[in-house]
């Protein structure tokens, strides 16, 4: 039997989780759940001022609303464990010593103002900027001493010039000459380890046989090579996801795009519809299909059809996706997701099954949750306020629109509203008697009850707002033209 393959979520908890890193937790979940292994989640809270609980609690958050679950992690125990990166200090630091003691290391007494000159030198020449080795042979003897006295020193990782090479899951064969780097810092004068190092040893101490992560991680990947092969260890497998741009083809950003999942969350989208469309962002079957639910895209997904290109992110294809799931949905279940909107919005929602029906009315139309409450709006406030553009009669007067809202208002008030059709061939009936065409008529009735000229459905919109709010919105509106008629009225005889 082969060994259970261990994948990995490593998410820095900055700030609520960015879209980008939603994918590649989304990625690493399927490729976990389609072989049957584990999904480890490890928390890389080590920048101590950036990381916060509120954070930790965000990023939680984020991927369980997103529907995937973590077999290890801070909240759900594990074997690995710690699974806090700040809680494993003491442990990268022994790891750091063996590192030292397998010889591959060295004090670095160079000081920030003479590392900056060499930079600046080298900018000057036009060379990438490399550490020159200055402290590569210095004195055992000299070493101690410098300590002794007090000297702050950092540990540098002693890099062999060398080609790196590693087979890619996704972009294939990749290479790098290490000869370009310089030896790097690997822990700190305080004695902590960077970043760097932290993550080759806990990926190693984790039993990590996979790590899918961001394009914009690769150069870190050559690094952590060098360091298992230093440290005795062998790397795990790597796959390097393509970025994901915004339209403008630049990295997604948090000041200019919608980036954190929380506001995806925010704005009314379900979580169905962000994973299926993450998931098609740098990903596709092969063939035509887009709707995918997660235990379809478990089944289907493949890393190598992951795109070795970066990926665009279209706003409006999310909300096409969005769009789509919500007419998915039952109208209960719907409703049910709507009506915390809508409260938001401070509209009251008289009973349940009326917010049902008129839900079932926008189902087809809404491409967010958070539309609901203004398209909402009318069956849910007392009265509208007609705009007294739309609700005169085009080409017509003030007095024929009353005249005509006015028998509208017999007919609801005779027949009521519930048989459509029969509404619908009343005043198809009546517009014709009027010479009128049947728009004519319809545009005044919608504005009356709706207050605006877009609305759903006339004669669905009159059902669902029922007898009692379509007279008294009929009424109303005679009221208004009645004034305004009057208005004009006085303003001639003046
Ligand atoms: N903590 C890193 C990040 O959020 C991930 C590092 C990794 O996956 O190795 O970008």
């Amino acid at each position: 039997m082969t060994a259970k393959r261990r994948f990995r979520m490593a998410p820095s908890p900055t700030g609520s989780i960015h879209i980008g890193n939603a994918r590649t937790a989304l990625y690493n979940y399927l490729l976990a759940r389609q072989c049957e292994g584990t999904f480890v989640l490890r928390i890389e809270d080590t920048s101590r001022e950036r990381s916060t609980p509120e954070f930790e609690q965000a990023v939680l958050d984020g991927l369980g609303w997103l529907g995937m679950d973590w077999d290890e992690g801070p909240n759900a125990g594990g074997d690995y464990g710690p699974y806090r990166q700040s809680e494993r200090l003491a442990t990268h630091k022994e790891w750091l010593e063996k590192l030292t003691a397998a010889g591959h290391t060295y004090r670095c007494f160079c000081t920030r103002e003479e590392l900056a000159e060499d930079r600046k030198v080298a900018q000057k020449e036009d060379r990438a900027p490399k550490y020159s080795g200055k402290c590569r042979d210095l004195d055992a003897n000299e070493v101690d001493a410098r300590l002794e006295a007090g000297e702050e020193a950092a540990l540098r990782f002693r890099v062999e010039p060398r080609a790196v090479t590693f087979d890619d899951l996704i972009l294939g064969q990749l290479e790098e000459d290490a000869g370009l780097w310089g030896d790097f810092i690997v822990g700190r004068s305080d004695g902590t380890p960077v970043y760097n190092f932290a993550v080759v040893v806990d990926d190693h101490l984790m039993a990590i046989t996979d790590v899918v992560r961001g394009g914009d991680h690769i150069s870190n990947t050559f690094k952590q090579i060098v360091m298992y092969e230093a440290l005795g260890l062998a790397p795990p497998r790597f796959g390097h996801m393509p970025l994901t741009l915004n339209a403008k083809r630049q990295k997604l950003s948090k000041r200019d795009d919608s980036v954190a999942v929380e506001e995806y969350r925010e704005q009314g989208y379900l979580p169905a519809a962000v994973v299926n469309f993450i998931a098609l962002l740098g990903w596709n079957p092969g063939d035509e299909r887009e709707l995918f639910t997660m235990d379809e895209l478990i089944e289907t997904f493949r890393i190598e059809r992951v795109t070795k290109s970066n990926a665009i992110f279209d706003f409006d294809r999310l909300d096409w996706f969005n769009g789509t799931y919500i007419r998915q949905l039952e109208v209960a279940e719907l409703a049910r997701l709507a009506k915390p909107f809508i409260e938001a919005a401070g509209l009251t929602i008289p009973d349940e099954d009326y917010l049902e029906r008129a839900v079932a009315l926008e189902q087809e139309r809404i491409k967010r949750l958070a539309d609901f409450p203004e398209a909402l709006r009318f069956f849910l406030v007392e009265e509208v306020t007609p705009d007294m553009k739309f609700l005169v009669k085009k080409n017509g007067t003030t007095e024929e629109t009353a005249a005509a809202l006015s028998t509208v208002f017999e007919l609801v008030q005779d027949f009521g509203v519930d048989d459509m059709a029969a509404m619908e061939e009343n005043l198809r009936a009546m517009a014709e008697a009027l010479g009128w065409k049947a728009g004519e008529l319809f545009m005044p009735i919608r504005v009356a009850i709706t207050g605006s000229k877009a609305s759903p459905p006339l004669f669905d919109t009159m059902r669902v707002l029922g007898r009692a709010r379509v007279l008294s919105r009929l009424r109303d509106a005679m009221r208004m033209l009645a004034k305004d008629a009057q208005d004009a009225a006085y303003g001639q005889s003046n």
